[in-house]
């Protein structure tokens, strides 16, 4: 038996918990779906909706996997981790790569790539939001690596599946379609032209989750999808340049997977899943067609530039008391710099506006180490959040996080601030906000952000070390850490992303 498992645990409160929305078929190929999170926030990632229903349409009998509360049982059947020979992992971000890793080891898999090649390993592979960043980043730890969208890719994955038997033809297999990085394949030499495979026209796929589940962080909330990408151009977002073009899916599909929704299941709540809610076309006629339905609202993400009264009568009614939103710069210029064109007025203009709508508290989420700036922008964070306090009255949380430049995005090229200069000026902002009546300051962790971006630009070489990394000793940790950090050479992962196809 590998690692440990949880004998006495059961998934059962949870299963009976949620409510089916669609038919899912069976499949014979067992299959491990893993999600590197609580399952609290993983069934809140419609992605993993999709891929889950994609692969069981596809013939593969996929059973959910989340960090916790039960990290080696599947959700759907109680299902030990070692009965399945198919792994597969949704990674969104640079921190999944290493909680995939250990949550392999821990159930006993070599999280190493190279450590596995025997027909009796599983065979692991992932995807998601991450193989858009740097797929070079999992090259460490999958066998094999989806590109882009999943969805139009699986079909390949699940036929050489099932017609090659033993693991070198199955990669080999995988590897002939050009939207599957096998690094066994691709890494030892030559040129490739690999791609991101991407769904065009969004609104002939599955576009709402597979089930009500009241255990998530949404709650009772229908997952409905309106668009994909963004059009607009934060200089330092993924979103634009790696997640593909922006595409809508049209009102009257939407307002159907809301209505279809309503009539077999019992939901209070529609959340919305869109980069920039208020970009969607029609979001006003959606909006009257949730409320006639008897249902609330909520919204994955919101710009200050784009939120108006009814977007925001919608969330309050729906019981919203709070409001997020993304200034990243106290200061109008840097802000404007970062792509996002809106003024502190303009913010402060929209808050007063959630207060008039019942709202009593923001979230505001703001970068330091962007380019340009110096310690006055940093401080007019803290300015910015007083004005704020004064002229709405509402209580602020402002997230304060280094500023990570990713590849694909127009800020690729500038440079991470160090480690030192980036402690310093958090803690300058710590003691500048300390006592400030209603406003709190989330710090993040400077050292999560040296190693997200270590891994968002790995090569082949420092994503090997990752795999390591969940392995060592403490010691040895703290080592492999640095040589991580260190190793990220981004001349080193554009050369091999190049020689790929994909740079
Ligand atoms: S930060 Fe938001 S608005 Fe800007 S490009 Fe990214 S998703 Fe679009």
């Amino acid at each position: 038996m590998r690692g440990e498992t949880t004998a006495w645990a059961s998934w059962a409160s949870y299963r009976d918990s949620e409510t089916p929305l669609i038919d899912i078929p069976g499949g014979e190929l067992p299959t491990a779906l893993f999600f590197p999170a609580d399952y609290s926030v993983g069934m809140t990632n419609l992605g993993y909706h999709y891929i889950y229903r994609k692969l069981r349409e596809s013939g593969f009998a996929a059973e959910r996997f989340f960090l916790s509360p039960i990290p080696n049982r599947s959700v759907d059947g109680d299902n030990l981790l070692e009965r399945f020979g198919i792994i597969m992992a949704g990674l969104s971000y640079e921190g999944d790569v290493p909680a995939f890793a250990s949550w392999l080891f821990h159930a006993g898999i070599d999280p190493s790539r190279r450590a596995r090649d025997g027909d009796c390993d599983p065979l692991i592979g992932a995807g998601g939001g991450m193989t858009y960043i740097n797929p070079l980043a999992l090259a460490g730890v999958c066998d094999f690596i989806v590109l882009g969208d999943g969805l139009p890719v699986l079909d390949h994955v699940a036929f050489m599946l099932r017609q090659k038997k033993h693991r070198p033809e199955i990669l080999k297999g995988l590897a002939e379609h050009p939207s599957i990085l096998v690094p066994s394949v691709h890494l030892g030499g030559g040129t490739f032209s690999l791609r991101a495979a991407k769904q065009e026209d969004i609104s002939r796929e599955y576009g709402h989750g597979n089930w009500i589940a009241p255990k998530s962080v949404f709650g009772d909330a229908l997952l409905v999808e309106l668009q994909r990408g963004c059009s607009r151009r934060c200089n330092y977002c993924t979103l634009p340049s790696c997640f593909g073009p922006f595409r809508q899916r049209p009102l009257d599909k939407v307002m159907g997977d809301i209505e279809m929704a309503a009539e077999k299941a019992a939901f209070g709540r529609v959340g919305l899943v869109t980069p920039e809610a208020s970009d969607y076309a029609g979001l006003s006629g959606l909006l009257d067609g949730i409320a006639a339905l008897g249902k609330s609202v909520s919204f994955a993400s919101l710009r200050a530039d784009g939120l108006s009264r009814k977007m925001m009568k919608s969330l309050s009614s729906g019981g919203w008391r709070s409001v997020t939103l993304a200034p990243e710069s106290g200061d109008d210029a840097l802000r404007d710099l970062c792509g996002k064109h809106f003024t502190n007025d303009k913010l402060i203009d929209v808050l007063c506006m959630a207060k008039e709508e019942g709202i009593i508290s923001a979230k505001l989420y703001f970068m330091i180490g962007l380019p340009g700036e110096n310690i006055r922008h940093v401080m007019a964070i803290k300015d910015l959040c007083g004005r704020i306090r004064k002229e709405t009255g509402l209580r602020l949380m402002a997230a304060v996080s280094p500023f990570v430049p990713k590849p694909g995005t127009a800020w690729s090229g500038m440079n991470f601030e160090g480690q030192s200069s980036l402690k310093t000026k958090l803690t300058g902002l710590s003691k500048a906000m300390r006592g400030l009546p209603g406003i709190s300051l989330q710090r993040g962790s400077v050292k999560e952000a040296a190693l997200e971006y270590a891994l968002s630009w790995a090569s082949s070489r420092v994503s090997g070390l990752t795999a390591e990394l969940v392995k060592a000793s403490d010691g040895i940790r703290q080592s492999l850490l640095r040589q991580i950090a260190c190793g990220a050479d981004k001349k080193e992962a554009e050369a091999e992303l190049a020689r790929l196809g994909l740079f």
